[in-house]
């Protein structure tokens, strides 16, 4: 039975359905399992299955207080027919690496592998802990989390779903895809700020407890989508250990056979799933970790030190434009030992000052770990150069992965297997891939690029794009970033 505990050393211990219905711990820590389970079938037995029985032999140890029958229902639910292929997160082969494709489900981007999943693990969970209160999802985004989120969530009975995105960082695809959004029980606001302003003014109304008495009084209670949430992580390790298994059975690698995986990152979510997969028994060496020209992440696997103070660049990336990579929390107390106090203390001295320095010990826990970045002229370069060589096209995030996996492979001379992350649909970022390619064009708009992307990739134009070429805008509440939580209570009326 794994039970969850708070990354800051306070609490109780919960179960996983308890987890993630909260969220976020009450000291303010993220939650973590007291053991990362291995696995339970044999890399052979896994390569055998199919993504939903892969999904339900890695999640189940980790959710240990669902059945059998209800997990089951949840991983049904969740991976059917919105994915656009059976296969759910199919491996392509491009240019010395294998791409995980998981932007094949509503959204075309790699979170609805996890926001297809989640309704339906939170609403199992209230019925398991018999809850009466609507439960409100309030959820900070850099683009793709949110509608990911809203999909997922909209129209799911006792629910409502609050998003929040920064009003000029997001693509303009994203903003669509959102402010498009069906569903009396949703709610989109963009802020003027950036990520890390909704994302810390969304902690801060969940840290408030005088709003949580507010909430309880008036029958809600907010719960988390944010990749905070142990709901979302748990699916995540699922796909990791799909693509070995795949591998494995295409014959590409032996039984046992080691593979690195690179992971274009932001909020240090996706990456920790992989870490999880590869503490559960999958054979994984490098865990190469790859920013953007927001390179905190790079630096701290240089030197230690995690430093937030330094200009925030929007990129063509912007689902990793991010300063403070939440989850990184959660691999800072594994280093650390599983020390809630030690990992509390960094904590607080990066809300005061922005920064914090691992000890030489904790850092000696990171070999697993590589960081690397890529500029935006690399980035660019990157998804010319793999559509030239093998026309195959990515998106921006992808190709930043893509471009530190070159980058890894030159001054390390490490020939591994790889598989690649590939987090988002070129559709998404349309405008940033035509660029790239060349085929910029200020004058037309993201829907008339992507007719013309469609003709050069030869891969048709998705769902997710074409539903919203026409549709009319639901959602146009903007609010100034210290607002949030007036805006919230106006929403709920309370
Ligand atoms: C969210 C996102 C990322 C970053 O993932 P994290 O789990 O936050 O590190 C990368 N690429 C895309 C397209 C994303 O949507």
């Amino acid at each position: 039975m794994v039970k969850y505990f708070s990354t800051r050393g306070g609490g109780e211990a919960v179960s996983a359905s308890e987890a993630i219905l909260k969220g976020l711990a009450e000291d303010g820590g993220l939650f973590f399992p007291d053991h990362i389970p291995a696995l339970t079938k044999s890399l052979k037995e896994l390569s055998e299955m199919t993504y939903q029985e892969v999904a339900y032999e890695v999640m189940q140890p980790f959710l240990s207080d669902y059945t059998e029958e209800e997990l089951k229902n949840c991983i049904q639910n969740a991976y059917d027919s919105k994915f656009d292929t059976e296969v759910i997160a199919p491996l392509v082969y491009a240019d010395g690496a294998y791409y995980l494709e998981l932007f094949h489900g509503t959204t075309i981007a790699f979170k609805d592998m996890a926001l297809s999943i989640l309704p339906h693990l939170m609403t199992t969970a209230v019925n398991k802990n018999h809850i009466k209160n609507d439960i409100v999802i309030l959820t900070a985004t850099s683009g793709d989390t949110g509608k990911a989120a809203l999909a997922g969530f909209a129209g799911v009975k006792g629910t409502k779903i609050i998003v929040f995105y920064p009003k000029n960082g997001v693509s303009p695809i994203q903003e669509k895809q959102m402010v498009t959004q069906k569903g009396d029980n949703t709610f989109v606001v963009g802020i003027h700020g950036n990520f890390d302003d909704a994302q810390n003014g969304v902690k801060k109304i969940f840290g408030d407890r005088e709003f949580a008495k507010l909430m309880a009084d008036n029958g809600y209670q907010f719960s988390s989508a944010n990749s905070i949430n142990i709901g979302r992580l748990v699916p995540q390790v699922v796909y990791y250990v799909y693509a070995y298994a795949k591998l494995l059975k295409e014959g590409k690698i032996a039984e046992g056979e080691a593979i690195n995986v690179v992971v274009p990152t932001g909020n240090f979510g996706n990456i920790l799933a992989a870490y999880f997969a590869k503490n559960m028994g999958l054979p994984i060496a490098k865990l190469i970790c790859a920013s953007n020209e927001n390179k905190v992440l790079f630096d701290f696997f240089r030197t230690g030190i995690y430093d937030r103070n330094r200009d925030f660049v929007l990129t063509s990336s912007p689902s990793m434009d991010i300063l403070i990579s939440s989850n990184l929390e959660r691999l800072i107390y594994l280093i650390a030992g599983n020390d809630g106090e030690k990992n509390k203390e960094l904590m607080m001295q990066l809300s005061s000052s922005g920064k914090y320095e691992i000890s030489t010990n904790m850092q000696e826990n990171l070999q697993d770990f590589y960081g690397e970045y890529a500029s935006e002229a690399e980035t660019a370069k990157t998804i010319a150069s793999l559509y030239e060589n093998c026309g195959y096209v990515i998106d921006p995030h992808t190709a930043v992965a893509s471009c530190v996996y070159e980058k890894y492979k030159a001054q390390t001379g490490d020939d591994t297997k790889t598989v690649i992350a590939s987090t988002a649909s070129p559709y998404k970022f349309t405008r940033s891939v035509m660029a790239a390619l060349g085929k910029q064009d200020e004058s037309s708009d993201d829907f008339v690029l992507a007719d013309a992307l469609s003709g050069l990739s030869g891969v048709k134009i998705p769902e997710a794009v074409e539903g919203i070429r026409t549709a009319p805008i639901l959602h146009d509440t903007v609010c100034e970033k210290d607002e949030m939580a007036e805006v919230v209570k106006k929403y709920l009326g309370i």
